[in-house]
């Protein structure tokens, strides 16, 4: 039976958690496993601080944050081995020297240049875990994940070429049959011109995905610090609940709104292959997951609550009160989409279309630029959206009280609301 296990940054965080996923793993040692291992705890926010860092003339604060990564991951591997094998010094070493030189490039441009800087991190995490598992006696084989996810040239959100991905993937079939583990990055793939891609922030879930698709794996196992999939995030509701089992297109939909515990591109292709997804704490390994199937039965049993912070809702209509009409909307979404600008909600009205999205820097002068020439643009930041899948009556009022509802918006399934 061939399964992909998914283990993301923080269940690799340090030396900890390293030999916690090791004693996992022992559980597994009959298997063929594939295994997905994204960078270490916070390794890519690091790496994208690193990068803004490299622009700046600070130089003494670059390097001072260099060396604080370097410091991070050898002593994770220092937190394994008494001393660290000769061998694995060496390979991180050159990481790092990779590492620097990417960072300091004035050539690429700066997507290309992210792309190339942040799949270090992967790197070096599956560097230091190889070496470990390896010293602890496991049969393992680390490859290197571009050789396998074939993207195309779109960086920070590569598209996977598929056939080329699957005809890469395919012989590691028989590998794995032999038993053993193969060990990967997630995250990263490799463009036609043999650069380094990363699929999207959080990517290393649709990584495991990959693999399974393309060997028609029994099913996947995402290591999470929670028990499952939660029906809101604990750190913000007190009470949650876990779900014991949701169809791959609730899971879908409720990543699109907003869960962030898988990632949205996942599911598709386990769901195309009928390929069961497991959510499980590596904190508890023995209790029962969230399973994510073609079965629907549970999907209505539970509400589930999604919040998005930093939102900013737009409100743009015409400047000489004519309608809001497809004309002028597909203007609107063209230009949006052309900018890869994702909205979260949307609803017109006969001369405005108000539009809530994720706020980032910058953005609400962007929008002005794009449509304030034909349109006035007003704007409120600072919002949240709230969706309520599967809501009850009385889950909604708990939810809103002391809070002011900027706009609605319910179907039979889904309630939302952006509230200030
Ligand atoms: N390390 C990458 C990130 O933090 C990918 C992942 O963790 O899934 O976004
Ligand atoms: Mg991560």
């Amino acid at each position: 039976m061939v399964r992909v296990f998914k283990f993301g940054g923080a269940s690799v965080k340090d030396a900890a958690a390293v030999r916690n996923m090791a004693s996992i793993l022992s559980a597994y040692r009959e298997d063929s496993l594939l295994i997905v291992v994204s960078a270490m705890g916070k390794t890519t926010n690091a790496l994208e601080t690193l990068l803004k860092l490299s622009e700046e003339s600070d130089h003494a604060n670059f390097e001072r944050s260099f060396d604080n990564l370097k410091k991070f991951h050898l002593d994770i591997a220092a937190g394994l081995n008494e001393n660290i094998p000769h061998e694995l010094l060496l390979s991180l070493e050159s990481l790092f020297d990779f590492l620097h030189k990417q960072l300091l490039e004035k050539t690429y441009p700066s997507d290309r240049k992210y792309d190339q800087v942040v799949s270090v991190g992967e790197l070096l995490s599956t560097t230091i875990i190889a070496s470990w598992l390896e010293s602890q006696g496991f049969r393992l084989q680390h490859l290197d994940a571009r050789q396998f996810i074939k993207t195309d040239q779109r960086y920070r959100s590569a598209n996977v070429n598929w056939e080329k991905t699957s005809e890469a993937i395919s012989p590691l079939r028989i590998e794995l049959q032999q038993a053993g583990i193969l060990l990967t990055q997630g995250f990263i793939g490799e463009a036609p011109d043999s650069s380094t891609t990363t699929l999207g922030r959080e990517g290393s879930d649709f990584s495991a995905a990959i693999f399974a698709f393309c060997l028609d794996a029994e099913n996947v196992t995402i290591w999470k610090d929670v028990p499952g999939l939660l029906n809101a995030d604990p750190k913000r509701f007190p009470q949650t609940v876990k779900l014991p089992s949701i169809s791959y297109s609730e899971a879908i939909e409720l990543a699109y709104y907003g869960a962030t515990i898988i990632h949205p591109k996942t599911i598709k292709p386990l769901q195309n292959k009928g390929i069961q997804l497991h959510i499980r704490s590596f904190l508890e390994p023995g209790a029962s997951p969230t399973l994510i199937s073609h079965n629907c039965q549970q999907d209505t049993s539970v509400a589930s609550v999604i919040v998005k912070d930093n939102q900013l809702l737009v409100s743009i209509s015409a400047r000489d009160f004519s309608f809001m009409d497809e004309g002028r909307l597909h203007h609107i979404f063209g230009k949006l989409h052309h900018n890869r600008i994702h909205t979260n909600l949307l609803q017109t009205s006969a001369l405005s279309l108000s539009l809530c999205l994720d706020d980032r820097e910058g953005l609400a002068d962007d929008l002005i630029r794009f449509f304030g020439h034909d349109f006035a643009v007003k704007y409120n930041p600072g919002l949240s959206l709230l969706t309520i899948r599967h809501y009850r009556e009385a889950d909604i009022n708990p939810l809103i009280e002391s809070k002011t509802v900027l706009l609605e918006q319910r179907s039979r399934t889904t309630l939302q609301f952006v509230l200030a």
